[in-house]
């Protein structure tokens, strides 16, 4: 069968490449997934809607997709939540992730097809690690077993940094039994208030990088098609996964194309406790922006390129969105034009400038279908654009009806400014309609009446 080619951006290879999946007809796939200690900042919803949009066109193009996305469920940065507040570490997880999942749905993502938690996959990290020792990238040193990064031609290609730039480049203090000084761990001893597990170097617990390349393993194989994350992860996460995987399998290849999106800014600036612009994904939700404008506004930007969430974004996002909803209508099919811009390196930005082309067609049931594929317009996520917006502009109309009747020009002139203000379009005529206008912000109206 002849397949439309899509393409996407390698990270290894630094250039955008045709892709075919190393298995005819199933799409593999593994984006790393949350640490569970604390609320998801809106940073980490970035690479969570890029899979997820990714997911939904290899689930048109290919027969079978497996989508997997762990869940870092040991990590020292929940040891420390854990100690900080006296809870328990299970509790703390279990909340965590429950969160995570709340957060990540109410933007529209659906589930991976595979969500492994590290705890679960122990003795296969300790497979994998005394491999590596066996084949002499790896060795224990007092109770710590430590990737040997000497031992592996490859390290640091997919960040693009040499050895000698990362070793001027390290502030980590070096442990003694270190070898090497860019050495990582890959295991390491827990003394008794420490979740540990019995193995052959003592009980213990593993380090952050070997946990994916063992879930990846399991679960997807020693080779596959996509690996994925925020560029945060680039180093040192990917490069270690990359070193220990490669090692502990030579020949396989592990991921053949690595994607990654950039990171996210705040009205211009990176976004950071200090600076008090530091949000998590719930307080927008709180404060009462809807997840499909969250949604819109990061996929209005390519993914390798910084994204700026900006309030005006979100006001113009959500016009956008209310006027596309009152159009959209059931029984559609994707616009072969939308599809060829997300086969294109998932250029979001481009989809979307299709969708305002199709709009304007007025072909609702062509832009609805073709909004799905970015998990736009789909009727779980319109729940914010019905009633309740209206219900404030119909009751301020209806005021400013009686005001008229009642000759009170004055108040209904106040009544008229306040909807221009709040982007309401009056359309005068046989009883008064509106529509919503350029900045159109309901929540200006609120106690106008
Ligand atoms: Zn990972």
């Amino acid at each position: 069968m002849d397949r439309p080619t899509i393409r996407l951006r390698d990270s290894l290879r630094r250039e955008v490449v045709p892709f075919t999946p190393l298995e005819p007809d199933h799409v593999r796939m593994y984006l790393c997934g949350p640490t569970v200690y604390d609320r998801a900042h809106l940073g980490n919803a970035r690479n969570v809607i890029l899979f997820d949009v990714l997911a939904r066109l290899m689930r048109h193009d290919y027969a079978r997709v497996t989508y997997v996305r762990n869940v870092t469920d040991v990590d020292d940065k929940i040891n420390a939540r854990a100690a900080e507040t006296g809870r328990d570490i299970r509790d703390i997880t279990e909340e965590t992730l429950g969160w995570f999942h709340d957060d990540m749905a109410a933007l529209g993502n659906l589930a991976p097809d595979v969500e492994p938690r590290a705890t679960e996959y122990i003795p296969q990290m300790i497979e994998m690690i005394e491999g590596l020792i066996a084949s002499g990238n790896a060795y224990e040193a007092e109770g710590h077993v430590l990737f040997a990064v000497g031992s592996y031609d490859g390290y640091g290609k997919l960040s693009g940094r040499s050895l000698d730039d990362m070793i001027a480049g390290a502030r980590v203090e070096v442990a003694p039994y270190k070898r090497d000084s860019m050495d990582f761990v890959l295991w390491k001893p827990s003394d008794d208030g420490t979740p540990g597990w019995d193995s052959p170097w003592g009980r213990g617990r593993p380090g952050w990088h070997i946990e994916c390349s063992a879930m990846s393993k399991a679960l997807l194989g020693t080779s596959f098609d996509i690996h994925g994350g925020g560029n945060d992860l680039l180093f040192p996460h990917h490069e270690n996964e990359r070193a220990q995987s490669c090692c502990a399998d030579p020949g396989a290849g592990f991921a053949q194309i690595w994607l990654h999106n950039e990171m996210l800014l705040v009205e211009g600036r990176k976004m950071s406790k200090s600076l008090g612009n530091f949000f998590t994904v719930r307080d927008l939700l709180d404060q009462g922006v809807p997840g499909e404008v969250i949604r819109f506004v990061f996929l209005s930007t390519h993914y390798s390129k910084p994204m700026d969430w900006t309030e005006a974004k979100a006001r113009e996002a959500e016009g956008i969105l209310r006027k596309w909803r009152e159009l959209a209508t059931e029984g559609g099919t994707p616009d072969s034009s939308v599809l060829k811009m997300l086969r294109d390196d998932v250029n979001t930005p481009g989809v979307i400038a299709e969708l305002h082309r199709i709009a304007k067609t007025g072909d609702g049931a062509t832009l609805a279908a073709s909004a799905g594929l970015l998990g736009l317009l789909v009727p779980e996520m319109g729940a914010w654009a019905e009633a309740q917006p209206g219900g404030i502009v119909e009751a301020v109309l209806e005021a400013r009806t009686t005001a008229r009747a009642e000759k009170d020009w004055a108040r209904a002139d106040a009544l008229r400014d306040a909807l221009v203000a709040a982007g309401v379009v009056v359309t005068d005529g046989k009883g008064a309609g509106w529509e919503a206008g350029p900045g159109f912000d309901p929540s200006k109206l609120e106690g106008v009446v």
